[in-house]
């Protein structure tokens, strides 16, 4: 570690980091700043978490001295969030630093307002793939002027399906100067080697090892659960396993939201933690899970970052984590100074069984498969809580009052197992809570309720699967996994999509552009399909749920989308 002030960059870029409260720089940042300001071509490797956006946010602004319109440097990230993050980091770094502008662009916002922020001039341009395309070949956007360029994430965006169009914007930088090019990356697969090869000169590789973190001390299990029961059977397992403190992640902002909300509705006290939060909100919330005033946090990855709490006994994976790096953070935070930790992932699908065994590979680490209870086991464990609270109660000694109510019970002259009886029936609360998969159709073993997609180009167009995915996720901003069999034929393509997220497809990418290619997006209408992703042709003579809902959908489709286009269109001309 090194501090900032050691390392060669300005004052007033020292004096906002310092504000923010870094103190020393990371060692990916001590090692890639000089080598960055030194004007060579880097290769970033380190894990998530390690600080690789000030690593090369922080010599980005350093380098900008004066610009009139066009950018002098460029970043691609994956994910409209990462574009969002490292936009307002990178303003935090230059806050003492004067007019340096940086315009964020992804997929799935107007464009119209992404055209007008870059025509205001930027000196520093964020963006995704498949945006960025899309505004150099309108020439709202210009490379001439662009000194340096930042792939960041790079394996995840060709695990997304960018590498074409990061291979298009690379070629696109202006050939008689080489721009800087600066590759991080959380891991080294081939495809990296690559661009590096095809797209660096002489490039200063910066690899940092991740200090060997071991969750050796954490017994780990996961459970299937019925679609639909997710929520049930974590209120389930909270209760057997009755943990001090416990940690959930969930994925995404909104789930944190939810799931708190529910629990505290079940009479589960729960706080939660994300990074919409002000810090006030932020300090309170981790205030009552310090002081264990609230013993269950429901956190995102990025918001419980930098949260230290010792002796936290058990961590519960409500979605399972989308980066295998991530898992082992998360789980990593009970087990600690040698005590036994405990750490659960509920997997609501099939395929998320493969995606759980990617990351046990991954993460050398074993996960064991438990079964949820059945519900006599619930019943047998009601009751079980019920006497070992009665007995506390009984322990606890006799209250004056309650001795005297039962002396004039007794008076009465009722059988004392009558009283208990009664008392018991009043008091004891059977209830079971439902985490039993009765619909067998509905297996959990069947992926997701698919609705077809029919995009009006193909192979005709020269496009790949990976194409398709990488534009429907960026412009969408939902998951892969909300996607299914992808066919590309020769004038057409069918997308099957998770019917959750039909509508957000439907919406976002009409008129949107797959490789520069746009495209219309409807319902596929053809009435029969071969493979249902839902299963629900298996059985012979079962009502076809997707059919009912595909006609219903379509009724009306022509009418929604004449209605579409003219809505986009008045958003656009408001503009
Ligand atoms: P990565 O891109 O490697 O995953 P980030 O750049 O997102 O990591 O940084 C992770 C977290 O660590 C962020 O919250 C960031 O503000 C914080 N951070 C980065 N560098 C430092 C530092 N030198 N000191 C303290 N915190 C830091
Ligand atoms: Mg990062």
């Amino acid at each position: 570690m090194s501090k900032f002030n050691e390392l060669p960059i300005s004052d007033e870029i020292i004096r906002a980091v310092s504000e923010m409260g870094y103190e020393e720089a990371t060692p990916i940042q001590a090692s890639a700043i000089p080598a960055i300001l030194e004007g060579h071509d880097v290769l970033g490797l380190s894990n998530t978490g390690t600080g690789k956006t000030a690593a090369f946010g922080i010599p980005a602004i350093e380098m900008i001295n004066d610009y009139r319109k066009h950018p002098k440097v460029m970043i691609i990230c994956p994910t409209r969030e990462l574009v969002e993050q490292v936009a307002t980091e990178l303003r935090k770094f230059s806050k003492y630093k004067e007019g340096i502008k940086i315009a964020p662009i992804y997929g799935g916002q107007p464009i119209d307002r992404q055209i007008q922020l870059l025509k205001r001039g930027c000196a520093i341009v964020v963006g995704t793939p498949g945006r960025i395309m899309d505004h150099l070949r309108r020439r709202t956007l210009r490379l001439t002027e662009c000194d340096m360029v930042i792939l960041d994430e790079a394996d995840e965006m060709l695990n997304m399906g960018f590498k074409e169009d990061i291979e298009e914007i690379l070629k696109s930088l202006p050939e008689d100067k080489h721009p800087q090019t600066i590759l991080f990356s959380a891991t080294m697969p081939n495809e990296i080697m690559k661009i590096t090869k095809k797209f660096q000169v002489d490039p200063v590789k910066v690899q940092i090892k991740s200090s060997q973190r071991t969750i050796d001390t954490v017994d780990q299990y996961y459970y299937e659960v019925p679609r639909g029961k997710k929520l049930n059977a974590l209120r389930v397992l909270l209760n057997h396993y009755d943990p001090d403190l416990c940690m959930i992640f969930c994925n995404t902002k909104r789930m944190v939201d939810e799931l708190c909300e529910e629990l505290n509705h079940c009479g589960i006290r729960s706080v939660g933690l994300h990074g919409d939060m002000k810090q006030a909100a932020r300090d309170r919330v981790m205030y009552q899970f310090r002081e264990r005033k609230c013993s269950i946090l429901i956190a995102t990855d990025v918001a419980a970052r930098g949260i230290d709490v010792d002796d936290i006994a058990l961590v519960v994976n409500f979605d399972i984590p989308q980066d295998h790096e991530y898992y082992i953070h998360r789980v990593g935070r009970t087990g600690r100074a040698g005590k036994k930790g405990k750490a659960i992932t509920l997997l609501s699908a099939k395929r998320q069984l493969k995606e759980l065994k990617e990351i046990m590979y991954d993460t050398k680490t074993k996960i064991v498969k438990r079964m949820l209870p059945t519900s006599e086991q619930l019943e047998a464990l009601n009751r079980k809580n019920f006497i070992n609270e009665v007995l506390t109660a009984c322990n606890e000694g006799i209250n004056e009052d309650s001795m005297e109510i039962a002396n004039d019970l007794l008076a009465e002259g009722i059988a004392v197992e009558n009283l208990i009886s009664a008392l018991i029936s009043m008091n004891y609360k059977n209830e079971i809570i439902d985490i039993e998969d009765k619909d067998a159709i509905r297996r959990y073993s069947e992926s997701f309720d698919a609705i077809r997609l029919h995009l009006s180009i193909g192979k005709n167009c020269n496009i790949k699967t990976g194409n398709v995915v990488a534009a429907i996720i960026e412009e969408c901003g939902i998951n892969a996994q909300a996607l299914g069999r992808i066919d590309i034929r020769s004038n057409f393509t069918l997308v099957d999509v998770d019917a959750a997220k039909v509508d957000i497809v439907l919406e976002k990418m009409q008129g949107a552009q797959i490789r520069g290619h746009q495209i219309e997006v409807q319902i596929d209408e053809a009435p029969k399909r071969k493979s249902d992703a839902s299963g629900y042709n298996k059985k012979g003579g079962k009502r076809n749920k997707r059919s009912d809902y595909s006609a219903k959908k379509n009724r009306g489709t022509k009418d929604k989308k004449e209605h579409r286009r003219k809505e986009s269109t008045k958003t656009k001309r408001k503009k």
